[in-house]
Formats: structure tokens, C-alpha cells, sequence
């Protein structure tokens, strides 16, 4: 494993978010999709994204942003805009799109799912948005499982 890949699975451990957490998604996506699927394979997934390098810039610029948020160290108005997560901003979307689609456009419907329905990490992430700045993170999370869900449905076509 390299050393941002380690370091991109720390900073998502320290938001609270496990890999595991996020195969969780993929799978609960997939199960229909994929006979027998199992959950080991959906981590491996998930680390496979990982191991890409725009990915881990995305995510690593996204909770840096996140976490200057929390420590009121971005200027206004940006710094209210990203707080309150508003839903006009947009941004958190397009960074996390960059992870969605590196295995193709397949990965967003997908996306556009999770981020509605937001099941699992996605909804605690989201509840815990008034003590801690989520505001980049769902949609990276999102857009992690979306992009392994892609490659899955990729791999078994
Ligand atoms: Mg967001």
C-alpha cells in the first residue's frame, strides 16, 4: 500500500469513516445485481478505488476543506456557505464526481442514488453535520462507493 493511499484511510478514519462502512453501500447496491456477491469483494473494491491518485486528491482536498471549515479558517462568504452545507454550493458534487467517474459515467446513477437516499454511513454522516463540517465528505463517500460499484458492474459484464 502506498503512502497516500495509507494516508487517505486514515483522514477517512478520523471523520468517522471506515472502508468497511462504504463496501457496506456498494454492496447493498450490488446484491441484486451481482448473485452471490460477497462483502470481502466489495472492500477490495472499495481499496481498489482507492489506490487512484485523483481519487485521493479529491478526497484529501475535501476533508482538508471540511476540517479549515470547522476551525473557521476559510474566508467569507464561503466559509457560511460550506458550514451550512447549502444546497446551491454544488461543489462537494462536482469534486466527488471526479471519484464517480473513473471508471466511466456508470458510476452515476449511482451516485445520484446515494446522495438521495443517503442509507448508512451516508445518513450518519449527514446527521452528524451539526457538530462536525460533512459538507465534502458524503459526496466523497458517495462517490467512492459509486466509482467501486462501477467497477464491479464493469468487471462482471
Ligand atoms: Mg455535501
Amino acid at each position: 500500500m502506498d503512502n497516500i493511499k495509507e494516508m487517505v484511510i486514515k483522514k477517512l478514519n478520523e471523520r468517522e469513516v471506515n472502508i468497511e462502512d462504504i463496501a457496506v453501500l456498494v454492496y447493498e447496491l450490488q446484491k441484486n445485481y451481482i448473485p452471490g456477491i460477497a462483502i470481502e469483494e466489495c472492500i477490495k473494491t472499495v481499496e481498489d478505488v482507492l489506490e487512484k491518485r485523483e481519487v485521493q486528491n479529491a478526497i484529501l482536498t475535501g476533508i482538508s476543506l471540511d476540517v479549515l471549515a470547522e476551525k473557521n479558517l476559510i474566508e467569507e462568504p464561503l466559509l457560511s456557505i460550506i458550514k451550512r452545507d447549502e444546497s446551491l454550493f454544488g461543489i462537494d458534487e462536482i469534486l466527488a464526481l471526479s471519484i464517480t467517474n473513473v471508471y466511466g459515467s456508470i458510476g452515476l446513477t449511482n451516485f445520484g442514488y446515494l446522495d438521495k437516499i443517503k442509507p448508512g454511513i451516508l445518513g450518519k454522516l449527514n446527521e452528524d453535520k451539526h457538530i462536525k463540517c460533512n459538507t465534502f465528505l458524503d459526496d466523497l463517500v458517495a462517490g467512492v462507493a459509486a466509482a467501486a460499484c462501477a467497477k464491479l458492474a464493469h468487471s462482471k459484464a
